[in-house]
């Protein structure tokens, strides 16, 4: 038995008495303030707010801290909204790239152009011939449909597709060198993103690692010598993420596959960010194409998608069609392989290669890459003064020059000159490292939470990659509402 319900019974004059209860779950769900609650959230999840939003006043009336007006219906249906606006808000969510990566691993890498959106719901909304031969109405594959647009962009004989790069290199390792070895420099055992260590995963491979050479010296004399009966592989890997300087030797491509070749063992490239142009066309750093490892001997080229191909999450292998053809028959295959989403995206993407006249255009990560200093500098110029405006008091924002990265494994060491909105905290001293995460917190409270960097005492907002200057204009208002943190709980 549940007691009797005593708060329909509450003293005339709210406020005034201390022992006062808030209105029943069954009178508040009647009362008109949550019908177009219960009508768009549904009942269950009114419910269920309803019952929290309670409890929470129950604690704070314990504590003294609510007052009579907040017992009304209308007071405790707008909490309960506030609460269902924030449950029912999706887990995924938009923000700004403000941290001057244009391609961060953490906010989600490439952007799409319009085509590959086109594609993506084309393929969620409708039946497709994913694996449907429309010419001869039989049973067709996957791979196939993209295999085609992919070669011609770049000379090779054949391509399979994957989850990723990591699921491409741990596939292309199984399958040319299972319970056998693998030769690789030690210059080039690399971790990249913290997960994917080249050493880990040929151990999952089930492929016996062969590190030759130093960390900074491998030469080509070392693969040669470490080459027997069971190497089934040479592995090169662009070391994306580090550099090594300083007294330093590694092998040339070209030499590292006329060794492979004379031995008869397949030379395979983990390229990574995977460019399929040139980028010094758009004023970028050199970053080696799949075209270039290919015509450097390479039989076996893995790429990721997302990366400088500036396309979705996925792994792509490129080079001879009988490895190829090997690769596919790996049963792993069918537990990496693309579903269909990725798969449409990924070709309206490469489709825009067909026209590199107009590929910085039309293609986000490219445009964002080569977007011109000046123009972000106007943007920074035009910013500053509204970002000063809106901020909470004790900050100051002024245009500034920074330096962006490409991000994902392009060197690191190579700057694109940017230009952003720097804010310091006005008083300088005890408590300037607080006030900064502080802010930054309250930039990541924004509807669109806003990313930036804290660089030596300063948040810097890089502009390269802010697009769309009117929703970031437009939430700065709500800035000097307090910190989530600091409201009531
Ligand atoms: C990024 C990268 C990978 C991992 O690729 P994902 O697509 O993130 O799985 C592997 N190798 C190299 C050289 C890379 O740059």
């Amino acid at each position: 038995m549940q007691p009797p319900d005593t708060a329909d019974h509450a003293p005339a004059h709210p406020g005034r008495d201390r022992t006062q209860r808030p209105p029943s779950v069954d009178r508040l769900l009647a009362h008109e303030s949550l019908q177009p609650l219960i009508e768009s959230h549904g009942r269950a999840p009114v419910l269920d707010a309803t019952r929290d939003a309670l409890a929470d006043l129950r604690t704070r009336a314990s504590l003294g801290q609510a007052g009579a007006a907040d017992f009304l219906p209308e007071s405790i249906a707008s909490a309960i909204g506030a609460r269902l606006a924030t449950s029912a808000q999706p887990a995924l969510r938009r923000v700004f790239n403000l941290t001057g990566t244009v391609l961060h691993t953490n906010l989600g890498r490439a952007l799409l152009p319009d085509p590959a959106v086109a594609a993506l719901e084309l393929a969620a909304r409708h039946s497709t011939n994913l694996e449907f031969d429309l010419a001869r109405g039989a049973r067709g594959d996957r791979d196939e449909l993209l295999e085609g647009v992919l070669c011609e962009v770049t000379g090779a004989e054949a391509a399979t597709f994957v989850n990723n790069n990591a699921a491409a290199v741990l596939l292309a390792v199984n399958t040319l060198a299972l319970r056998k070895e693998a030769i690789v420099s030690r210059g080039e055992l690399v971790e990249i993103g913290g997960s994917f260590r080249i050493p880990d995963v040929m151990a999952r491979a089930g492929t016996r690692l062969r590190e030759v050479g130093t960390t900074n010296r491998t030469h080509l004399a070392d693969f040669e010598q470490a080459i027997g009966p069971r190497t089934r592989l040479l592995l090169k890997v662009h070391t994306s993420n580090y550099e090594v300087v300083g007294f330093t030797a590694s092998v040339a491509q070209r030499e590292l596959a006329a060794l492979a070749h004379a031995h008869g063992l397949p030379l395979m490239v983990d390229l990574g960010s995977g460019a399929l142009v040139p980028l010094e066309r758009w004023g970028l750093p050199h970053e080696p194409t799949v075209q270039e490892a290919l015509g450097d001997g390479a039989d076996l080229v893995s790429i990721s998608g997302d990366k400088l191909l500036g396309g979705p999450q996925a792994g792509i292998l490129l080079g001879r069609r009988a490895l190829i053809d090997r690769i596919k028959r790996n049963p792993l295959k069918r537990a990496l392989r693309l579903d269909k989403l990725t798969l449409g995206a990924l070709e309206a993407v490469v489709r825009l290669y067909h026209d590199p006249d107009r590929l910085a255009e039309r293609l986000p990560t490219l445009r964002l890459l080569a977007r011109p200093r000046d123009e972000i500098a106007a943007l920074a110029a035009r910013v500053a003064p509204q970002v000063q405006q809106h901020l909470p008091p004790g900050y100051a924002a002024c245009p500034t020059e920074c330096d962006s990265q490409v991000g994902s494994g392009a060197r690191p060491s190579d700057r694109l000159p940017s230009a952003g909105v720097a804010i310091r905290p006005t008083v300088r001293g005890r408590g300037e490292g607080r006030a900064l995460t502080a802010l930054a917190a309250a930039l990541r409270a924004l509807p669109v939470p806003v990313i930036g960097r804290i660089v030596e005492g300063t948040l810097l907002l890089d502009l390269r990659c802010l697009e769309d200057e009117q929703t970031f204009l437009e939430q700065l208002p709500l800035l000097r509402r307090p910190p989530p943190e600091a409201g009531p709980a």
